[in-house]
């Protein structure tokens, strides 16, 4: 039974990891700037610094998820945006190598149906859906 779960371990970690290799190479960029790093759930959470700061005001969008990697504005909104972001993580570790086309893909599809191309996708409802059952309790 260990042995079965270490293996699910690291399978998840190694289906995920050239998505989580990504996310560390924007974490990186990130602690150049004044970040701070943290490990949180089997999470790296990278949040701070001049270059989020500049992100999450040029683009609006507060956290990243790549692979088991989460980039932030700041370790507050980081542990507000967890059950969401951490949902991402389980979808980079269902889908491995696939979840970054298949995300851009599922928006595509959504923005050529005319729907929102961010609140639509499937994978954002997912994670929306974890965020408010997290929200109720
Ligand atoms: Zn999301």
């Amino acid at each position: 039974m260990v042995l079965n779960s270490f293996l699910n371990h690291i399978f998840r970690y190694g289906w995920a990891s050239p998505t989580t290799l990504l996310g560390l190479l924007f974490a990186s960029l990130l602690l150049l700037t004044g970040a701070s790093a943290r490990w949180v759930d089997g999470v790296i959470e990278v949040a701070g610094g001049w270059l989020a700061q500049t992100l999450v005001q040029t683009s609006g969008f507060a956290a990243l998820t790549l692979g088991h990697v989460v980039l932030g504005c700041s370790a507050e909104c980081l542990q507000r945006l967890r059950p969401h972001e951490h949902v991402h993580v389980r979808q980079a570790e269902r889908w491995g190598l696939l979840f970054v086309p298949a995300y851009l893909l599922a928006g595509l599809w959504q923005w050529l149906r005319g729907r929102h191309a961010y609140y639509d996708n499937l994978f954002e409802q997912e994670a929306f859906a974890a965020e408010s059952v997290e929200s109720v309790r």
